[in-house]
């Protein structure tokens, strides 16, 4: 008897998966540039060119037998070091390199936070609409999720539900933000009702619960929005980043967890993400890009086009009668859909080769989310099928 639940997790594909393969199918019949693909997350722009030359270097000039060997578990020291310097920098924060724990992507950092934090049964809430993998993350960790309804007027927290929802159980809180699918950015007032409620919780029950702050988009915002670093309101934060995003990483898979030394017992908390991660058979994360993300910690990728899709297409979209919170940053933004059913919604898209992702698997029904990385002109291009989707159900 194999684990039914691997299987299953192994058999079925994701939403957003389903409509990627639709997608290569349908440019195949009526080619790439008629098909609107806003299924996915990968990043359009390229890497700055000095990820490249970084990596060239390091090949050329590092000891073959250093730079391919394995690091430390919890990644290469001088790595660190570098890490905690360039982040204490831009956001005023006194890391050393004992508090990053370098890992495989964000969804590493989640995996090796939550297994190391929960025990078999300890619930862990999220915020609809939450990043859908999140489920999956949970339940890995024998962990139990508990999903707050969205505040679909700003997609900020509907508080009333949240203090309704902790409970002893309740473990961990994760706040992603800026946000995949809705964009948007928690504003500070947010930020600070959010920790005024964990600081109650946490002394009524005697128990810290962490706020496990997943920040892949962090640098992607858009007009200057300001994202609050949140390990200077709520001392039990654990940051969960990756240069997946930032730096169009994805497929290099590098990231961190940061446990501040004001966490409770941080030294402690330390071991059980590190020991998670050795549980988890990472061993430690890619040795070359370990390397090359720290040297480029202070550089992002041009992100600028996503403001201009953005920009085209919330513009566009509302013209036509669409209602749409406007995003803050990433590449995303979650209208509602013209019709309560978000997923009849997004399967008659399909007709006009708008491929568009239902709200539900994000725990927000009667939205979509558009994932906009994609060339300025595919966007463009997308608002006539856009409108015809619109006249269809006028
Ligand atoms: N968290 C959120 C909100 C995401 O959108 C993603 C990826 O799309 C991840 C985590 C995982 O990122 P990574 O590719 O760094 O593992």
């Amino acid at each position: 008897m194999l684990n039914e639940r691997m299987v299953a997790l192994g058999t079925q594909r994701s939403v957003i998966r389903e409509l990627f393969e639709f997608g290569k199918q349908r440019a195949a019949e009526v080619g790439a540039k008629n098909v609107f693909d806003f299924s996915i997350g990968n990043p359009s722009v390229p890497s700055p060119a000095i990820v490249n030359e970084t990596a060239l270097k390091l090949i050329q000039e590092m000891d073959p037998v250093v730079l391919h060997g394995y690091t430390s578990a919890q990644g290469d020291a001088g790595v660190r070091q570098m890490l905690a310097e360039s982040v204490n920098r831009r956001f005023g924060t006194c890391f050393h390199e004992n508090n990053f724990y370098m890992t495989v992507g964000a969804a590493a950092a989640l995996c090796c936070c939550l297994n190391g934090l929960c025990n078999p049964g300890d619930e862990v809430i999220v915020f609809a609409p939450f990043f859908p993998e999140y489920r999956v993350f949970i339940e890995g960790a024998g962990a139990v999720m508990k999903m707050i309804p969205a505040d679909i007027e700003g997609f900020q927290i509907d508080f009333d539900a949240f203090e309704a929802a902790i409970s002893p159980r309740t473990k961990a809180v994760i706040v992603n933000s800026p946000n995949n699918p809705s964009g948007v950015v928690y504003s500070k007032e947010t930020i600070e009702k959010l920790v005024t409620v964990l600081d109650k919780y946490s002394a009524k029950y005697g128990e810290p619960i962490y706020l496990i702050a997943d920040e892949p988009y962090r640098e992607i915002v858009f007009n200057g929005t300001d994202v609050p670093y949140l390990t200077h309101y709520y001392k039990n934060t654990l940051v969960c980043y990756s240069w997946s995003k930032s730096l169009s990483l994805p497929g290099q898979r590098m990231g961190y967890v940061i446990v501040p030394d004001e966490v409770t017992d941080s030294k402690l908390v330390y071991a059980a993400v590190a020991g998670a991660g050795r549980s988890l058979g990472y061993v430690n994360a890619p040795g070359l890009f370990q390397r090359v993300c720290a040297m480029c910690a202070d550089v992002n990728a041009d992100v600028a086009i996503y403001e201009t899709n953005k920009n085209l297409l919330v513009n566009g979209l509302r013209d036509m009668g669409f209602h749409v919170v406007e995003p803050g940053g990433t590449f995303y933004m979650f209208p509602r859909t013209l019709i309560e059913d978000d997923i009849a919604f997004c399967e008659k898209a399909k007709d006009f080769n708008l491929l568009i992702v239902p709200g539900t698997g994000f725990g927000c029904p009667g939205h979509t989310r558009i994932s906009y990385c994609v060339p300025t002109e595919r966007a463009e291009k997308s608002l006539v099928a856009f409108e015809q989707l619109a006249k269809y159900y006028k």
